[in-house]
This record gives structure tokens, sequence and C-alpha cells, in this order.
């Protein structure tokens, strides 16, 4: 509420003068509380391997200290949490420069294909320490989009690396191309035999953090933020994402430009 009355107005006639004004401050609340919600997450991300580090630092420095062997095995249980903390720090790096990049178009022509094919090649020492074949079916002729090439890349490394990891006891995982040349849409399918996600789950496992089973999460080295990097750069490009899962069959993650 705002006072309009001018200097000259006697006090009776002046409080009478007043202009409302309503705004909604409930999106800007919302996208506050989500803002803090995300730092605090963060920061206990963060925190937990970082008191893990000091923990194992003080106590090589005192009750281990001459002791050869605790030192091997403690220097690789903080090399790994140190590693942790990188892909931890790399993940909302990504995210805030995705974010930076939001009011640019990504306008590359990128050919489907061979990225797919590139991205099959990074994972296939990931793919086999974990027993798993990643099959890769193209189509004769060329499936192009409007995008960037890394961010693509990135997509498909997080949905393919996710189905070999969570998917890992069904063995395989099958990479479709479809659509392109003359049809509206160009489809990539990313299918998994593995244990499937729980219909619940779901809808919010593209949010930042949300992992279906957190220690799951852990020993396989996730982040819990793959996802939300992958929904940030489909939304970028215009493109949905469809997931259809069967608890004890597997997931499908289709990506449809
Ligand atoms: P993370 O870094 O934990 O892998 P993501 O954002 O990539 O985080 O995935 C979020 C969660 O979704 C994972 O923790 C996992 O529980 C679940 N998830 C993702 N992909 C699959 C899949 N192919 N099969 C089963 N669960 C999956």
């Amino acid at each position: 509420i705002v006072r309009i009355a001018p200097a000259d107005t006697t006090a009776a006639e002046g409080d009478r003068l007043f202009i409302l004004s309503f705004r909604d401050i409930s999106q800007a609340r919302r996208i506050d509380r989500m803002r803090s919600d995300f730092v605090a997450n963060a920061s206990h991300e963060l925190r937990t391997p970082l008191a893990s580090l000091r923990g194992f630092i003080e106590t090589l420095q005192g009750p281990a200290r001459g002791d050869a062997k605790a030192h091997e095995k403690f220097l690789m249980i903080m090399h790994e949490q140190a590693t942790r903390m990188s892909r931890l720090v790399d993940d909302l790096l990504s995210l805030s420069r995705l974010e930076l990049k939001s009011h640019i178009a990504p306008d590359e022509t990128i050919d489907l294909a061979p990225l797919l094919g590139h991205v099959r090649d990074s994972l296939a020492p990931l793919a086999r320490d974990l027993g798993v074949e990643i099959t890769l079916d193209l189509p004769e002729h060329k499936a192009t989009v409007r995008g960037d090439r890394d961010e693509l890349t990135e997509v498909f490394e997080n949905l393919i690396e996710n189905a070999c990891k969570y998917g890992q006891e069904g063995k395989k995982v099958d990479v479709k191309l479809s659509g392109g040349e003359g049809e509206n849409s160009v489809e990539v399918s990313v299918r998994d035999y593995g244990p499937g996600i729980p219909a619940e789950h779901v809808p919010r496992i593209t949010e930042r953090f949300y992992r279906v089973n957190v220690e799951a999460s852990r020993t396989k080295k996730g982040t819990g933020l793959g996802l939300a990097i992958v929904k940030h750069i489909l939304t970028r490009h215009r493109a949905r994402m469809i997931v259809q899962s069967e608890v004890g069959k597997g997931t499908v993650f289709t990506v449809r430009f």
C-alpha cells in the first residue's frame, strides 16, 4: 500500500489517498526456497566425503602414524572420497553453466549416429567392467537434429551409463536411433533389463539429488544430478524425455526431438 497524498494535503484528506498494489510473490518465494534447498543439499553432499577425509587424515596423523598397511588402505579410501567430491563439483558446474546459457538456443546440425557410436565407445570400458553389452541399432538414413554436440553427448552418456549401472543384472543395454529423414521427429531410446523403477519414483527422478536408492547411487558412483542435467539440456533442445519402467523387467528412456 502506497500513500499518494501530496505534501500540502491535510492529514484528514491524506489518510484517504492510497494506492493498493498486489503482486504475486509465491513464485518468487518458491524459487527462493528451491535455491536454498539446493544449496543445503549440495553442501550436505560435499560435507559427507569431507568429514570422512578429515577423519582419515587425523587417524593417519595420530593412531595410524607408523602403520604402513593402514596408510595404503586409508589413502585409497581418501582418493575415492576426493574423486567423489570432484564428480559432484563437476556436475554442479555443468548445471550452473546450463543455467547461464538457458536463453541461447543450441543450433549446430548434429548427426546422431556417429555421436551415439562415440558415446558407446567411451562407455565400453565401464560396460565391460560391469559385464554389460551395449548394442546400437541405427537407421539406414541420416538422422540429424539441431543442437549442441557436447550437451547431447552428455545426455546420452548419462542415460547409457545409468542403464549399465542400474540395469547391470540385465547384462544388456539396447540403444536405438529412429525417425528422421522425412519424419517429423527423431527418437533415441535406451533400454535396460534391470530392476526397473517403481512407478511412484518415476516422476521425481529428474529432481536434483533425488535417488530411488541412496546407497545404490553412492556405490555406483552417482551424484544424484545426472538426470537433472539431462532434463535441463533436453528442455533447451525442446526435446522430450519419456520414461517407461516395469519393476523386475527394466526401463526405457526415450528422447524425442
Ligand atoms: P545418480 O547420480 O544417482 O545416478 P541420476 O540423476 O542419474 O543420479 O539418477 C537418479 C536416480 O534414478 C538414480 O539414483 C537411480 O535410483 C534412478 N535411475 C536412473 N536410471 C535408472 C535405470 N536405468 N534403472 C533404474 N534406476 C535408475
